[in-house]
């Protein structure tokens, strides 16, 4: 079994400290994602987990075996870089098979694996050529297929995608995707971008400023976020946020033109609340309280950014093409039920 179990694990750079004591289990053929934003610390995690950096205190066990300070090469950990970092010279075969050459392991056997990876990634056609001769996609795919080579327990992925066109990393995404199903192996996947992390993952695990903010399945993340960060972090556009204030169990929305809704039951105290929607959850509606500053229009959806009654910013998701030009007064229509709350300091969603 080759789960992975992180106990209080603490990261230092001399006196700055940028892990702050991860405590995280994943279970072995997991897929699971690090996501966040650039610098919460996501890339620092995977490479403690891969031994390319020291970790400073806490514990990290792969399928039980305590690896915290084991070398990289007895973790059994293969990690696939955002630069794929193929050897020019090598062709294609000779780069998916140099690890298992440098192990001293029999030239039939590495045939064999290197020719097994190159039909799990189409990649048999191409195996003479070297790199220089290959599309980003291709290079990307001969560096995954050095890992499936090398049989690690655990596969690391540090953005591998961000390298490639828009077009390319959704073939990739479904490949990657794809390879997870056929091997099973467990696999942790670093990204900055929600939707690979909502289309690739078992487990999602949010990172800010270091800290975990919630793991969770990705649509247990989308629908009941633990707080404002991941709620407005998970969801593309992210959800609309608004002050609110709470008298006697009734919460009043100034941004939804004054309209009003039961509090949730955990807040209790009077004053500020934080009140999120899913732009998919609203619409355009009767009345004038609204401004349309502008409308994209996707095809199958467009997108209209508009201006509330107290100045804020709302973008609706409309399924229709309808563009009313900029200035156009609107009203807006949601249900109060698909509201989520938040407190309004310490950002913390109230239930
Ligand atoms: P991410 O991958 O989420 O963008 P990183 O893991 O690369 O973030 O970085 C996390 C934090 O650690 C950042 O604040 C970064 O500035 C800091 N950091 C990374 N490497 C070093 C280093 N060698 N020395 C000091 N600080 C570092």
């Amino acid at each position: 079994m080759s789960g992975l179990q992180l106990s209080n694990v603490i990261k230092r750079y001399g006196q700055t400290q940028v892990i702050h004591g991860i405590d995280l289990e994943i279970e072995h053929g997991e897929f699971c994602v690090f996501v966040g934003p650039s610098g919460c610390g996501k890339s620092t995690l995977l490479r403690m987990v891969a031994g390319l950096e020291e970790t400073t205190s806490g514990q990290i066990e792969i399928g039980k075996r305590d690896v915290t300070h084991a070398d990289p090469a007895q973790r059994g950990v293969a990690m696939v870089f955002q630069t794929y970092a193929l050897y020019p010279h090598m062709s294609v075969g000779e780069n998916m098979g140099f690890g298992l050459k440098m192990n001293g392991h029999p030239k039939a056997e590495i045939s064999e694996k290197v020719g097994e990876a190159a039909r799990i990634l189409k990649l048999e056609d191409y195996l003479d050529r070297k790199p220089k001769a290959l599309s980003g996609g291709q290079r990307q795919r001969v560096a995954i297929g050095r890992a499936i080579v090398r049989g690690p327990e655990v596969f690391l992925f540090d953005e591998p995608l961000s390298n490639l066109d828009a077009e390319l990393r959704v073939e990739m995404r479904v490949e990657i995707a794809r390879l997870h199903n056929e091997i099973g192996a467990t696999m942790i996947y670093v990204t900055h971008d929600q939707v690979e992390a909502m289309t690739l993952a078992d487990k999602i695990v949010v990172l800010r400023g270091g800290y975990i903010e919630q793991v969770g399945a990705p649509l247990t993340l989308y629908n009941d976020p633990d707080n404002k960060f991941v709620a407005g972090f998970i969801g593309s556009p992210a959800m609309n946020f608004f002050d609110g204030t709470n008298a006697g169990g009734t919460v009043t929305v100034p941004a939804l033109g004054g309209a009003t809704m039961r509090a949730p039951a955990s807040l209790t105290a009077d004053g500020s609340v934080t009140v999120g929607l899913r732009p998919n959850l609203m619409a355009l509606g009767d009345g004038d309280s609204h401004v349309v500053d502008l409308s994209e229009r996707l095809g199958g959806v467009s997108y209209h950014y508009l201006t509330a009654p107290d100045g804020a910013r709302i973008v609706v998701e409309a399924h229709d093409q309808a563009a009313p030009p900029p200035g156009t007064k609107t009203g807006i229509a949601f249900n109060a039920d698909d509201a989520l709350f938040f407190d309004a300091k310490t950002e913390a969603r109230l239930r």
